[in-house]
């Protein structure tokens, strides 16, 4: 099972970093061993005095007829250690220490069928830190909408049953300390509760 990601999705998010929104999607992974246990709590790694929270749309993949598809939908958080992200993209090398450490990633439990959703439909999700709506967004902001993410990201490697793929974060991100409460939503509906260690 791989966790791919999309940076730089959202053209409000790619600004408020100071990043130009890319022409062509940018791709990056995280192990499996990113993945923060259901329910949580957050962790955050000594290595860094700054991460983010992101919350994103993620897609689980399906093969069918020998094509990836985009299966289900549910939401999950790229936590991102920014100030090493800073100093990676500074040098120019490539990004797994700030955005692929072990508790990195949350993928909440319930996912919706992409096909129970109306053609054009805007999938809508927020977060909420400690009570107070620090982002919000649809698939409709995407630069890149999860068809052709799909079709960008297979020209490289192919996605398999049960691969996740997060497709980029809207604009809002922000530090994490101890005791915050993160709560996602899609649709209106609270999908996970998690505490910051
Ligand atoms: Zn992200």
């Amino acid at each position: 099972m791989k966790l791919i990601c999309i940076g730089r999705n959202y053209p409000e998010h790619a600004k408020e970093l100071g990043n130009a929104p890319p022409d062509e999607p940018v791709v990056f992974l995280k192990p499996p061993s990113a993945l923060i246990p259901h329910g949580g709590p957050i962790r955050l790694p000594t290595f860094s005095k700054e991460v983010h929270h992101e919350i994103e749309l993620v897609y689980s993949i399906r093969r069918h007829n020998g094509r990836a598809e985009a299966d289900r939908v549910t939401i999950g958080l790229d936590l991102t250690a920014r100030d090493v992200q800073s100093e990676l993209k500074q040098k120019g090398l490539p990004w797994e220490k700030a955005k692929a450490f072990d508790g990195s990633a949350y993928v909440a439990g319930t996912f919706t069928a992409v096909e129970s959703f109306p053609v054009g439909h805007h999938i809508e999700f927020m977060l909420k830190k400690n009570g107070k709506v620090v982002q919000s967004g649809h698939s409709g902001q995407m630069t890149h909408d999860v068809r052709s993410l799909i079709a960008h990201v297979e020209r490289y490697m192919q996605l398999g049953n049960g691969d996740l793929l997060f497709t980029g974060t809207p604009a809002g991100v922000g530090p994490l300390v101890a005791g915050d409460r993160l709560e996602g939503y899609l649709l209106g509906e609270l999908l996970f509760d998690l505490q910051v260690a």
